[in-house]
């Protein structure tokens, strides 16, 4: 098949940071980029060559936008899948709207990595107080306790600790999906974001480490201090998700890495991940402009890293006070900076991050760590 050459227009579904980043690649690599959602100068808008404001539920709307374009990805694995299909009607929708639809629903994600053999944390779909009794029976406590669909950055999700919490944590609508995981005493999470062509063609970025405050991630450090073998195998794993879901485009999965060693998939991302944001500025290829490669069917770039790299996220905290000191942080000239255009800077809202290259992963998370701590006036 013919390549989507530059010159030829993408469509982004969502708008946020995201598509930002990814429109800013495909910008530079002379594509032209339109962005769909229901919001107003937007990260992606704002960078986009058009920005089309409408609800997703607007079929009419989302045919149009498609029609425009000559392939659709998304930013934002929210979508309908309803307006997927609109769009699978007027143009090629990369990846296509059963890894949507598959990733987007925590029961249905679990369900697929387990019929395939990736290793989870063992769970149960809990529709009714009576499924909660049940789970609690089987699987023990302490569990998490998660909504199925809509959840993200730890929202609609509890951690449970004696049958009476976890009976609480239903709320007032029991019958709301939700699944119920036994709770993995990790020792540390860790992600692959990881690339499939259209010719099946692989590429990776390693094991990155996170680490997350409030549920959100806070620092990710690539590449991540593990054992060989426990790098190999995550790397297997995505491996074999991006070809079972038959991704083209860019998926991340997170897991648990246990403290025996053992590597759990917490979650699947069918799209660019926050923890592979220090692609931009520690490899050849960042993970967005491989997401347009493969896309577009373009052949996949390297992903050999510059050097070790760690990313600290900007979150709107930091406005507290006002205006971060944007100065003090590129002191450091092995810092970069990245903003997302976000006029408010509410709590826990992403609002950019700073990446900052160093001899070592370690020193690379101590500076980042530093850099972003002098954002702050005292
Ligand atoms: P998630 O929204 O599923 O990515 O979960 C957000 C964070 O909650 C994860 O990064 C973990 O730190 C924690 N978490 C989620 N599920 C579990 C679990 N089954 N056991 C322990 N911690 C969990």
């Amino acid at each position: 098949m013919t390549p989507i050459l530059p010159g030829s227009t993408l469509g982004v579904l969502g708008s946020g940071q995201l598509g930002r980043m990814f429109a800013i690649a495909a910008r530079r690599m002379g594509y032209r980029v339109h962005t769909f959602s229901p919001d107003s100068d937007t990260p992606t808008g704002q960078v986009a060559d058009v920005e089309v404001v409408r609800p997703y539920e607007d079929l009419d709307a989302v045919r149009e936008f498609s029609r425009n374009v000559s392939v659709v990805t998304f930013e934002f694995e929210n979508v309908p899948a309803a307006t997927a299909q609109a769009a699978a009607d007027c143009t090629l929708v990369r990846p296509n709207g059963a890894v949507l639809h598959t990733t987007q629903h925590r029961l249905r994600e679990k369900t697929f990595l387990s019929t395939h053999g990736f290793p989870t944390t063992p769970f149960r779909a809990v529709r009714s107080l009576e499924d909660l009794r049940t789970a609690v029976q089987e699987l023990k406590l302490p569990a998490v306790l998660k909504t199925a669909s809509f959840g993200y950055d730890g929202k609609g999700q509890s951690t449970v600790r004696t049958p009476a919490e976890a009976e609480a944590a239903l709320g007032k609508d029991p019958a709301v999906e939700r699944i119920y995981e036994a709770f993995v005493d990790f020792d540390r999470e860790v992600s692959v974001v990881a690339a499939r062509g259209v010719d099946g063609a692989f590429a990776h970025w390693g094991v990155i480490e996170n680490t997350h405050n409030n549920h959100i991630l806070d620092l990710s450090i690539s590449p991540a201090d593990v054992p060989l073998n426990v790098a190999k195998e995550a790397v297997r794993i995505a491996r074999g998700i991006l070809e079972a879901l038959d991704v083209i485009g860019v998926l991340c999965v997170e897991y648990f890495l246990t403290r025996s060693g053992k590597l759990l998939v917490n979650e699947l991302a069918p799209r660019p991940h926050n923890s592979g944001h220090l692609t931009i500025d520690a490899h050849v290829t960042s993970q967005f402009e491989q997401q347009l490669r493969a896309v577009c069917g373009l052949p996949l770039g390297s992903t050999r890293q510059h050097s070790p790299a760690a990313m600290a996220n900007l979150l709107g905290d930091l406005w507290r006070d006002g205006e971060p000191d944007w100065a003090a942080a590129c002191a450091n000239d092995e810092t970069k900076l990245h903003l997302y255009g976000k006029a408010e800077a509410r709590p826990g809202r992403k609002m950019g991050h700073l990446t900052c290259l160093a001899p070592t992963p370690a020193q690379a998370a101590q500076t980042a760590v530093a850099a972003r701590k002098t954002l702050l006036r005292r």
